[in-house]
C-alpha cells in the first residue's frame, strides 16, 4: 500500500502489547500481499492478468469483500468510483514522472479498458471476470482503509479494547484510551487566505479518512492534476481539496473520501447525507481563498 502503518494501544503489559501489535501489522502485510498494485504476484495483479481471457476467476474472502463494496459504490456513484480504472492512473503516473500531460490518442485507448460494468461479480461462486483486455484493477481508493479495519478487528479479537490504527491519514478507533471520551484525532487542512483553525475531532469506535491532492499531483500550465481520476472521462482532478469523512469503519471511510473528491462538492455533499452513519468536510481553494463545506452530521 506503499504507506506506514501505525498502532498505539493499550494492554494489561508490554509483552501482551507488543504480541499484539506484532500480529495486527503482519495481518496488514499480509494484505499489502493481496492488493498491491505494485507487487505483480499479488492476488489483485494475478486476477488483472486474467483480463479478455473469457474466465471467471475465484478469489480470496479478503478480496471478494473489498470488489464487492467497490461496485456498489460505482453503481451508487454511477462511475464516480471505479476501481477498474488503473489503466487511467498508470498514464497519470507517468505523466507525473515525466512532467508531461498524456497525450489524447492515449488516454481514448485506455478508456476502452476502463470501466466497472466491464468486472462481473458472481456472488454465488465468488469469482470475478474482467471482461476485456489489458484491465487492471487499483484498490488504492480502498485497501488501506480496509487494512486498518483487519488490524483493529485482530486487536479487539485478542482482547485489546482500546486502539488507534493509522494508515497514513486513515485511521479507525476502538474504545477510547483509559479515562478520555475519544481519541484526538486533528483533520487535514489546506492552507491559504480564508484557512479555517485546525479542527479536531474525537474517534471513538469510528473511523476517519482524508483523501486529496495535497501530496501527490502534477503542475503543468498553472493547473494542478491529482492522483485521482475521474473514470468518466479519464482526466486527473483538477479541484484542490481536501475530504474528510466520518464512518463507522475505515473501508467506508476510505472509499467515501473518494468517491465524493470525484463527485465534486454538490453531489458529494448530498450522497453523503444520504449515505447514514456517515458525515463529512470538504475543504477546497477553488481560487484565491480556501472555502470548508461540511454535511449536516459533521461534528462541530
Ligand atoms: P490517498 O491514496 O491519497 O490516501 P485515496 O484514498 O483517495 O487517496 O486513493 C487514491 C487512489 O485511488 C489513487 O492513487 C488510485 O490508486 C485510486 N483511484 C484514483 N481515482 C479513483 C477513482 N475514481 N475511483 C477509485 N479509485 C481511484
Ligand atoms: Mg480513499
Amino acid at each position: 500500500m506503499g504507506v506506514p502503518f501505525r498502532i498505539t494501544l493499550y494492554a494489561p503489559d508490554e509483552p501482551s502489547a507488543k504480541a499484539a501489535a506484532e500480529a495486527a501489522f503482519e495481518r496488514i502485510a499480509l494484505l499489502n500481499a493481496v492488493f498491491s498494485d505494485y507487487d505483480p504476484d499479488s492476488e489483485l495483479s494475478r486476477l488483472s492478468r486474467s483480463s479478455g481471457q473469457g474466465r471467471a476467476v475465484p478469489v480470496s474472502r479478503e478480496l471478494w469483500r473489498v470488489l464487492e463494496a467497490a461496485q456498489a459504490l460505482a453503481e451508487q456513484t454511477e462511475g464516480a468510483f471505479d476501481v477498474t480504472c488503473g489503466p487511467f492512473v498508470n498514464v497519470w503516473r507517468q505523466a507525473r514522472r515525466k512532467g508531461e500531460l498524456p497525450a489524447e490518442a492515449l488516454l481514448a485507448e485506455m478508456k476502452l479498458r476502463v470501466g466497472w460494468r466491464k468486472m462481473r461479480l458472481d456472488p454465488a461462486a465468488q469469482t470475478v471476470e474482467l471482461t476485456v483486455e489489458e484491465m487492471r484493477l487499483d484498490c488504492g481508493a480502498l485497501a488501506k482503509g480496509c487494512a486498518v479495519d483487519a488490524a483493529l478487528a485482530l486487536l479487539k479479537a485478542r482482547g485489546i479494547a482500546s486502539a488507534l490504527v493509522a494508515g497514513s491519514g486513515d485511521l479507525a478507533a476502538s474504545g477510547p484510551p483509559p479515562g478520555q471520551p475519544g481519541w484526538k484525532i486533528e483533520v487535514a487542512t489546506l492552507d491559504g487566505p480564508g484557512a479555517p483553525q485546525p479542527q479536531v475531532v474525537l474517534l471513538r469506535e469510528n473511523a476517519i479518512a482524508t483523501s486529496g491532492d495535497a501530496f501527490q499531483r502534477l503542475e503543468i500550465g498553472g493547473r494542478r492534476y491529482s492522483h485521482i481520476v475521474d473514470p468518466r472521462t479519464g482526466l486527473g482532478l483538477t479541484d484542490h481539496s481536501l475530504v474528510s469523512v466520518l464512518a463507522p469503519d475505515c473501508g467506508t471511510a476510505d472509499r467515501l473520501a473518494t468517491a465524493v473528491s470525484v463527485l465534486g462538492p454538490e453531489r458529494g455533499l448530498v450522497f453523503i447525507e444520504q449515505t447514514p452513519g456517515t458525515a463529512v468536510r470538504i475543504v477546497r481553494q477553488p481560487g484565491e481563498k480556501v472555502e470548508v463545506l461540511t454535511s449536516r452530521d459533521w461534528p462541530r
